[in-house]
Parts: C-alpha cells; structure tokens; sequence
C-alpha cells in the first residue's frame, strides 16, 4: 500500500472563493510564554480542499454530522479532462459503479494561486452530474474550485441526487493508470461542508 495526500496545506496564505472569508490562523499561546503552543482557526467551511453536503446548496439537506462515515470513502477512479474539455464518453467509459468516489483530473490544482483557478475554471456539465447521480455514486471530486458557476445547476443535481462534492484536490497526477480507494475524511463539523484530508490508498 501507498499513500497519496490530495490535500492543500491550509494556512494564512490559503486561496478562497472570491467572497468567502480569509483564513486567519493566529496563535494565541507560546511556548517560551505559556509553556504550550495554541492557535485559533478563523476558517469558512469550503476553504482549502474540501467536502460539500446536501445541506450546501438544498434546503433541509443532511449536514456533515448527520452522514455515515462510509459517505466518504471508497473505490477511487481518476478520469483526465483533457483540454479543460469534460466528456460524457469518458465518463460512461470509466466502468463506474454503485458507491464509487470519481475523480475529475484537470491538472488545474497548479494553478490554485491564480485568479483564474477560481474564476475561469471549466464546469462540469449537468448531463454528466445526472449520470453520476444515476450511477449512485458516492463522492465527485476534482482539482478545481467548484464543479459550476451561479446558479450551481450542477452542486444541486449532486447534493440533490445525494452524491457528495470533494473540491480543491491536488495531486491528483500521482493516481494516473492506479487502482485506489479514496479516505475523504471532513472536520465532524453540524454545518454544509468541512475542511477534509484527502487521502488515496493505492494497491500496487
Ligand atoms: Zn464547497
């Protein structure tokens, strides 16, 4: 077994949607004054990489407590969009089944610093969310902000259909041509969506 980690680190640094509040982790204990080092999180739920719940974007949707924890793992597939192009084709071609967690690959993680990672990033097409929802599966991830723009069409098929959203993956390269199951574990918060460490088991 081996361990990729798909997560951005977070820190005061941290790009974030335009709108949603700044991360501010301050440190609010030292060792040479207090003997111990403490820091407060000032951080919105869909800052860094992420998972979004029904409770996002549906009105009386689940939030994060109420989901089992096997919402948020399981048999990874990686699809490459090539060219910022999303394809139906590849998707039905993928072999996707019943409680998978599919990952959308854009190579667009490298740009996360940029304005344009969050602003002119492709969305995910909503023929493509449908399929996905009737494929029951579990999670849709990738490497980019958002799978959509207002009015979040596609957050709403997904969340709506129940199938979750992992977003801001990186490393997602590492996982080209493997066999890997997915650990999208977010912070057990009673809200829409946590911070989550994203992890890839891969079997070789
Ligand atoms: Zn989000």
């Amino acid at each position: 077994m081996r361990y990729v980690d798909l997560t951005h680190v977070i820190n005061n640094q941290l790009p974030v949607y335009p709108g949603d509040p700044q991360v501010k982790v301050s440190e609010v204990a030292t060792l040479a004054h207090d003997g111990y080092t403490e820091h407060s999180l000032h951080i919105g739920s869909h800052a860094g990489t992420h998972v979004d719940v029904p409770a996002h974007m549906i009105k009386d949707g689940k939030t994060l407590e109420q989901i089992p924890v096997d919402a948020f793992i399981g048999h990874g597939r990686l699809i490459r969009v090539n060219d910022c192009e999303f394809n139906l084709k590849d998707v039905q071609a993928a072999g996707i089944e019943p409680g998978d967690i599919v990952l959308f690959y854009t190579g667009l993680s490298g740009q996360f610093n940029e304005p344009e990672y969050f602003e002119k990033a492709p969305a995910l097409p909503e023929d493509i969310a449908e399929y996905l929802v009737e494929q029951k599966v579990k999670m849709v991830g990738m490497d980019l902000a958002s799978p959509d723009y207002e009015p979040y069409a596609v957050h709403k098929i997904l969340l709506g259909g129940g199938t979750l959203i992992a977003e801001n993956l990186c490393n997602l390269e590492q996982l080209e041509g493997k066999e890997f199951k997915i650990y999208a574990l977010p912070i057990k918060l009673a809200v829409d969506g946590a911070p989550a460490r994203v992890v890839a088991e891969i079997s070789e």
